[in-house]
């Protein structure tokens, strides 16, 4: 057989590359000129060198350690070349999809394998035009765009280089730290915006740099002995549901099991966001995929089954259901069915809507009661954003376990995380009934 010419091997891997940001290249086109091709937009991405810097004393907690597996995986997912400089530290804990013997050792392995191309190295030759500091670590600017990952158990930040007033990471529990990586990427992201041509000057707005930026879950008393979540099903094993269990398995004592649905294969387009899965699952069913991921921490039965499918296969739903499908007439399939408390997130665009409903409470189809047919198409999509609308999801599944669910009028959360150094990018909100809900739940029936 002929071996491949070089050229033809790059050929491949263009379209490689293409196909696995197809998605994040679909919602940069919201805003760039139509003249722009494809290969344009997807080489931005992938000519971005992202340098990453910790300490030891950093990486020394399991919130420091989170963060920055985090922020490597969301910058990886959008294409970018990612440069570390850590020192070569054990692992608290298992990090998955990524593993290794060490920090260093585990994301170096992860080079090329969450989006084809998209390298993690350790090359001093390397010279970056973004760096992200964890905590307090010490790092000279170097005229390049800085920022610093800093925050707490349930809230985390974002700040332009600045060493006062910033400490090291020493939280044990991960909120804080996922937020920060969250907000991280949303900057990468953005710098790739303002390098290419916008379609209106105004637009410019969206993608300005944050000086500091910052969101707080609200902090919840843990008990030493952890939190028992109990049976928890889990409806699709799309991005929205892998970003909430990849939260999930990275709290320390949670104890889960349960199943999760969804007859999809993994394709090259969703690599871009799904949290869970690699290149090497392209093809293979996402049920199989997340459960493997999942079991050093989490029981989940697989069920290769769209939700609601096959009811004899599905049986009663537990008592807590994770609810991450688009498709809105599934959601009130899943409220009429669901005996006790479900949790709904959904992405458009750049915006995240995240939710949770006790059976008293006003129902999912009271909050989204128009089907949306454009759920049918490619969707745009976007690392950081799904996985907000992810570890939104299991904040609220951490919280209803520990009794703390938020109040009525913080039912709904609607968060647009490109300028979160704005007022108003994360709203909290109530849920009303509504006379014509499609679930027609009980809120909706005592009107
Ligand atoms: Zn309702």
């Amino acid at each position: 057989m002929a071996t491949p010419s070089v050229g033809c091997r790059r050929g491949c891997l263009r379209l490689t590359a293409l196909a696995e940001l197809n998605r994040t290249i679909l919602l940069c086109r919201d805003h760039v000129i139509d003249e722009l091709s494809d290969e344009e937009i997807c080489q931005c991405f992938e000519s971005r060198k992202v340098l990453c810097v910790s300490d030891r004393r950093n990486l020394a907690s399991y919130s420091g350690q989170t963060a920055l597996f985090t922020l490597v995986s969301l910058l990886s997912r959008m294409g970018m070349q990612i440069e570390l400089a850590i020192p070569d530290v054990a692992m608290l804990f298992t990090q998955p999809p990524m593993s290794g013997s060490s920090v260093r050792q585990a994301l170096v392995s992860s080079s090329e394998s969450l989006v084809s191309g998209a390298t993690v190295c350790c090359d001093s030759t390397f010279a970056p035009e973004i760096v992200f500091v964890v905590g307090d670590t010490q790092f000279e600017g170097n005229h390049v765009s800085c920022w610093r990952l800093t925050g707490s158990d349930w809230w985390g930040a974002l700040a332009m280089d600045r060493t006062t007033g910033v400490d090291a990471w020493t939280s044990e529990w991960p909120v804080g730290s996922m937020i920060s990586a969250a907000l991280a990427a949303n900057e990468a992201f953005k710098f790739v915006m303002r390098r290419l041509p916008l379609r209106g000057q105004a637009d410019r707005v969206f993608f300005e740099e944050s000086q500091s930026c910052n969101w707080d879950f609200g902090a919840v008393h843990v008990p030493e002995e952890g939190v028992d979540l109990g049976m928890v099903d889990v409806i699709s094993a799309g991005a929205i549901c892998q970003a909430a269990l990849y939260a999930l398995m990275r709290f320390p004592n949670v104890r889960m099991s349960g199943r999760i649905f969804d007859d999809d294969l993994t394709g090259a387009s969703n690599l871009n966001r799904n949290m869970l899965s690699s290149v090497a699952d392209i093809g293979l069913l996402k049920v199989q995929v997340v459960a493997r991921c999942c079991s050093a921490k989490l029981r989940l039965k697989p069920i290769a089954v769209r939700f609601p499918g096959d009811s004899c296969k599905i049986g009663q739903l537990a008592r807590r259901v994770l609810v991450g499908v688009d498709d809105i007439p599934s959601r009130w399939e899943v409220q009429r069915h669901a005996p006790g408390w479900i949790a709904v997130s959904g992405t458009s665009h750049f915006g995240v809507s995240s939710s949770a409903h006790r059976p008293d409470e006003p129902c999912c189809g009271c909050l989204h009661p128009v089907d949306d047919p454009v759920g049918a198409n490619p969707i745009p999509t976007v690392s950081f954003v799904s996985f907000w609308a992810g570890l939104a999801m299991t904040v609220r599944l951490l919280r209803d376990a520990l009794a703390s669910s938020y109040s009525a009028n913080r039912q709904h959360l609607w968060l647009t995380p490109l300028r979160m150094d704005l007022p108003h990018a994360g709203m909290w909100l109530p849920v009303a009934p509504r006379r014509d809900c499609p679930a027609h739940c009980l809120a909706s029936r005592v009107l």
